[in-house]
């Protein structure tokens, strides 16, 4: 028998395994499909939320403490498993984001490095930039990591720790006398006295019957690959809502579309071609490159962003890491820790009380 029961393998299950078993649990992971093969896999792997100033204090408190600890997991994740995740800090170009005001206030209270640029700097941090911008908010210590490459080296690192069960849906939550006893699945049920759900953009549907259900649903995002060669873009750049982002092999992911929808991961010609435009106008030398992949994931979309990490009230031992949302890449080392330290009741790295799920949701 299990200490603790973690339902799903996407990065904030697999981490919050990682973190448990480092404390000294028997801890059992369960996945639907493959682990790291949902929205861990279809996102970006920006480190770092888009337009930061814009989320609540309780998600920039969780990017920082991600943040400050991003280059040390990428380090001993490719010393644990032999592949390198990519972590690379390259930079954030913000092009004319309209509050820079705001952007501006909100660096200087958290110790953020952020600068305003015109026209001409902004052509000489991104010079393959076609002339779009007059203004940019430019964050040079914003870094991405090659996200599938990050969820095979977790799954690998924590393999022999944990113990991983695979082609496994759970079907179901076993409660008895107001507390958690174990899951059912397909084919088998286990037991444990601590479930942790980290079933992604499927964890409200999971936790329906609960006493109080966290507002999660499926929010779509379509991407497009190109195959560019190193050198034709060298930041992330986002402007109105869209981002470009060059790997180290010249590889370029333009995304991505905001659908709310339905657990659907259908894509469209109209995004496809609408992404290419985008990607086009911005970069000029993407012209000729192939594309050579289009998809779509599921983000678990919750009010604000802001993510669920906490108990289930009335339900001893059930816990929820979930509802990241858009940032759940970024945020995932600090809210895999910061559950630890919840259900374990150790002293934690931020105060837990915004993510309770039955705690207000305020922007
Ligand atoms: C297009 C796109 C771009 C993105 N870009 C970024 C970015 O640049 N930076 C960033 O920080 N974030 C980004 N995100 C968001 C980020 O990818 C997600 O917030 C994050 O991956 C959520 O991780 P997760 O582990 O909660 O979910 P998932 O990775 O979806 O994992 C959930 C897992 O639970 C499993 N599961 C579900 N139900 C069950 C069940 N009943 N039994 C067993 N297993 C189950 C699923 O199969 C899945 O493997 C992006 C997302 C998308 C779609």
């Amino acid at each position: 028998m299990s200490d603790c029961l973690i339902i799903g393998g996407g990065i904030i299950g697999m981490l919050t395994a990682w973190e448990l078993q480092s404390a000294g649990m028997r801890v059992t992971l369960i996945e639907r499909r493959e682990t790291g093969r949902e929205s861990s896999w279809a996102g970006g792997g920006i480190v770092s939320p888009l337009y930061p100033w814009r989320y609540a204090d309780s998600v920039t408190a969780l990017a920082g403490w991600s943040q400050s600890h991003y280059a040390d997991l990428a380090r001993s994740l490719t010393q644990g498993s032999g592949i390198d995740p990519e972590y690379t800090q390259n930079g954030l170009l913000i092009l004319q984001p309209g509050d820079e005001k705001r952007a501006t206030a909100w660096a200087k209270e958290t110790g953020q490095t952020l600068q305003l640029l015109n026209g001409h700097e902004t052509r000489e941090c991104e010079p393959a930039l076609s002339a779009v911008a007059e203004t940019a908010v430019w964050m040079p210590q914003v870094a991405q990591i090659r996200n599938p490459r990050l969820a095979k080296a977790t799954r690998l690192a924590i393999a022999p720790l944990v113990k991983i069960i695979e082609d496994a849906e759970v079907t179901e939550l076993l409660i008895r006398d107001g507390g958690i006893t174990g899951i059912k699945t397909a084919g088998d049920h286990f037991e444990a006295d601590r479930v942790v759900v980290c079933a992604g953009a499927w964890s409200g549907r999971l936790l329906q019957a609960m006493p109080v259900v966290p507002d999660i649903s499926p929010v779509r995002g379509q991407m497009i690959l190109f195959k560019g060669q190193p050198g034709d873009v060298s930041r992330i750049v986002l402007h109105e809502n869209r981002y470009v982002i060059p790997r180290r092999d010249g590889r370029v992911l333009v995304g991505s579309t905001l659908e709310h929808s339905d657990f659907k991961k259908t894509t469209s010609s109209a995004a496809r071609d609408e992404l290419k435009k985008y990607a086009i106008q911005h970069f000029p030398a993407l012209e000729g490159a192939e594309i050579e992949h289009h998809w779509a994931g599921l983000r678990p979309g919750s009010p604000h962003g802001i993510p669920y990490i906490g108990p289930v009230p009335e339900i001893q031992g059930l816990y929820v890491n979930s509802g990241h949302y858009r940032n759940g890449v970024v945020l995932a080392p600090a809210s895999a820790r910061l559950m630890a330290d919840v259900i374990l009741e150790r002293e934690p790295i931020l105060d837990p009380r915004p993510y309770a799920l039955d705690a207000p949701r305020e922007d």
